[in-house]
């Protein structure tokens, strides 16, 4: 066992405060990581709040790792120490069902071990990425590409595959019309990676306060949402809507946004259900659908599309004490945008 310290919530909706925890002795095929910074996902907020359910306290919230490879297995292949890498949603899955055989781990019959607020195959619970370092067995183990830093990159490990896998479900490229709906964490990297992808990208936002931000990464169009002439110039017009906000929306007013046979690809996981009048889906023949971060080989292929394009995570690195405080402004739409927890400071 190696001591770790970390970030833990006590309880539901308890601010988050030192402690350390214990990690597994490392297995023939388990790598040990030094994590060096970890992400804050929206995700962590929702679990932490019960948002989403009854969560397992104490926890270490945390599914952006990144980091360095400490110490290896007898029967690690593919990494060696030093190695830079990451680690995202999950650490494990039955690995033996068709989704796991595809490399769809995240959506395996048995369910995924996910990061955290999860109990491992052993019945033990998981514990995240805010703490100094991780087990986890090589084959949920992602490589970090050299040009991407490693706390820009940290991010990339849920919010870019996240924003990553639907827009390539959806063979967005060029020629097609992508709106980005929510300028946060997910949504900076959609559209970062719709416009690497080729896309024509407009983002439909609250309100015009990060219009420059936007356009900078690489928006051709910016909306406001508050504003009812957004709704009414930009009717049929989308390819494909990719919806990243955290909280239920009026889904009517964003199908009826999409081309005949659009989609709206969502990712939000806001704690209230939404209702839909279907009617929004018949005319024009359009598609509603979800989709959750994604399997382990497309997440490399992400990092390293990432790399090739020269793309990170727009972040605003703190300290571990400075994680209460982050929190509160991620639940108020106030992240430019992501906030990386630079573990050293635990
Ligand atoms: P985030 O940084 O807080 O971004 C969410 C954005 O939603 C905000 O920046 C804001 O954009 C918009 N928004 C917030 N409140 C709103 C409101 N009342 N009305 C309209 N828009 C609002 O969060 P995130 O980390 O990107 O995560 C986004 C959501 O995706 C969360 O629910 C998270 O749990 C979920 N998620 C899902 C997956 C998956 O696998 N499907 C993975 C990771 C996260 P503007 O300020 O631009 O309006
Ligand atoms: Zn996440």
């Amino acid at each position: 066992m190696t001591t770790v310290a970390a970030y833990a919530a006590p309880a539901a909706k308890a601010p988050l405060e030192r402690t350390t925890i214990e990690r597994r002795p490392v297995g023939a095929t388990d790598v040990r990581i030094d994590i060096t910074f970890a992400g804050i996902c929206h995700s962590d907020i929702h679990q932490a709040e019960e948002g989403w359910g009854e969560s397992i306290f104490p926890m270490v919230p945390g599914h952006e790792i990144a980091g360095v490879v400490a110490e290896v297995g007898s029967g690690v292949t593919r990494y060696r120490v030093g190695d830079r890498v990451g680690v995202g949603c999950f650490v494990d899955s039955c690995r033996a069902c068709e989704y796991c055989d595809q490399g769809l781990e995240q959506y395996c019959v048995e369910g995924m071990t996910v990061t955290y607020n999860g109990l491992d195959r052993r019945g033990e619970p998981t514990h995240g990425g805010y703490s100094t370092g991780i087990v986890v067995d090589e084959r949920y183990v992602l490589r970090i590409p050299d040009s991407l830093p490693l706390d820009a990159a940290a991010p990339l490990l849920c919010a870019g595959i996240t924003s990553y896998s639907p827009l390539r479900r959806a063979e967005v490229g060029p020629g097609s019309k992508v709106a980005v709906l929510g300028l946060g964490g997910l949504g900076h990297m959609g559209v970062k990676l719709a416009h690497a992808m080729g896309a024509e990208v407009t983002v439909l936002s609250q309100s015009l306060r990060k219009r420059d931000d936007g356009l900078r990464m690489g928006a051709d169009h910016y909306y406001a949402t508050s504003d009812p002439a957004t709704f009414e110039n930009l009717a049929g017009t989308f390819d494909v809507i990719l919806s990243t906000v955290s909280v239920a929306l009026d889904f009517d007013r964003y199908l009826a946004l999409l081309k005949p046979g659009g989609v709206l690809a969502n990712v939000g996981a806001p704690d209230d259900p939404v209702s839909l009048n279907l009617f929004s889906l018949m005319t024009g023949g359009r598609s509603l659908v979800g989709s959750m971060i994604g399997g382990i080989p497309e997440t490399q292929e992400m990092l390293d599309f990432c790399a090739e394009h020269g793309i990170g995570a727009e972040i605003e690195v703190i300290r571990a004490e400075e994680v209460n405080e982050a929190w509160k402004r991620v639940v108020a739409s106030d992240v430019r945008y992501r906030f990386v927890i630079d573990t050293a400071t635990i």
